[in-house]
């Protein structure tokens, strides 16, 4: 079986270095938001090029967070897509705030900027880009509309760790980019965790309040909308070992994704938009077929597991209290379409050549 992912197998090499960081942690006996987590925040600013860096529980409270730090609240709307796992929607909603959804193009599945730019004219309070499948969205036209209407942009990172465009990283270009170091992502830690960064000192300085109750000092409450949201030592220390390789990790991803688009040939498989530069980190390999269901079904019975990333749009899903929206044909194409291959930075080059050759041998149903 050729499984989707294989933490096991990521992190096997760095067993000694993991168990001395969190020993580390073990003698010290300091367990939340210490000097592990004040490392980590220096050394993922540091890595990303940006000033601030405020450890987090999670990536969805991260989202939440910049949105509280932005003062976002109740009844608002925020821009972002419905494409993208009802993260954004979660954080959105938790706010009190309504998500309007944005149309994605066509190619890259990311925002699309001709509809933003329609949404914008309705004064989101805020957009939230997300860089799907660790591709980053356009976010030189995106971040001109956002400038141009002066509406605040806040980047979904959580999926682009170490990605950059025109040497500025993911996170960087917006007012405030967000990360999840969920144990699947390309930095992952083991357990939950999040970051918010951003180079404006006052919000930053908002964030370290919101992440403990709105506290300013110790048990002096200073900030309303405070949540309880904080980064653990032992997934900080474990993030600070993991750091130094994300650049090589990130580097095979891209090797695998571009070795599956020149092995892959197949009429009924779109294949994603070949980049090879630092804009593309390759979280996930998301090809497309009309006849999705059958080519899952062809890849499980050839040993292979794949994945939808993600089934069910933002605007569809039963139970979350969203209007449904209209004018995302192509957002509810793509979510019937897409399907993600294995693609983690230990597969071999021969189990990415034997799910290539498992496509190609795909002889879909034929409709008469
Ligand atoms: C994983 C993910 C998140 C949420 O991160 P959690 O740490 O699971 O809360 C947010 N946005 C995107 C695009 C993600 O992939």
């Amino acid at each position: 079986m050729i499984a989707l992912n294989d933490l096991a197998r990521h992190h096997a090499p760095l067993r000694a270095e993991l168990e001395a960081a969190m020993g580390r942690v073990h003698d010290r006996g300091w367990y939340i938001l210490g000097p592990e987590v004040e490392a980590f925040e220096y050394e993922f600013a540091r890595y990303l090029g940006v000033a601030e860096c405020i450890a987090v529980g999670n990536g969805t409270d991260a989202l939440e967070l910049a949105l509280r730090a932005l003062a976002v609240s109740s009844g608002e709307t925020v821009a972002t897509v419905a494409n993208a796992g009802m993260y954004a929607t979660t954080a959105i909603r938790g706010v009190g705030a309504v998500p309007a959804y944005v149309e994605i193009d066509t190619a890259t599945l990311q925002m699309d900027p001709g509809a933003l730019a329609a949404v914008a004219e309705e004064r989101p309070r805020a957009i939230v880009a997300t860089h799907l499948y660790g591709r980053m969205a356009d976010m030189e036209a995106l971040g001109r509309i956002a400038r141009e209407q002066r509406i605040p942009l806040i980047e979904d990172c959580a999926q682009a760790h170490g990605a950059n465009r025109g040497a500025r990283h993911a996170g960087t270009h917006g007012l405030l980019g967000c990360f999840s170091f969920y144990p699947t992502k390309n930095l992952g830690a083991l357990g939950d965790a999040g970051a918010v960064v951003t180079d404006d000192r006052q919000l930053a300085l908002k964030l370290r309040a919101l992440r403990v109750y709105g506290w300013g000092a110790k048990y002096h409450c200073t900030m309303q909308g405070g949540m309880n949201s904080r980064m653990d030592e032992l997934q900080a220390a474990v993030l600070r070992a993991k750091l130094p390789h994300l650049n090589r990790w990130n580097l095979r991803r891209r090797e695998i994704a571009a070795r599956y688009t020149k092995a892959i040939r197949h009429p009924y498989v779109v294949l994603p938009p070949s980049v090879d530069d630092g804009s593309d980190v390759a979280h996930l390999y998301v090809v497309r077929s009309r006849a999705r269901e059958s080519l899952r079904e062809h890849l499980k019975s050839a040993g292979i597991a794949t994945d939808i990333h993600y089934p069910v749009p933002d605007h569809r899903q039963p139970g979350a209290g969203i209007v449904p929206s209209k004018g995302l044909a192509r957002t509810d194409r793509a979510c019937a379409e897409v399907l993600s291959l294995p693609c983690y930075p230990e597969l071999t080059d021969a189990e990415v050549d034997a799910v290539a050759a498992a496509c190609n041998r795909w002889q879909p149903a034929t409709r008469s």
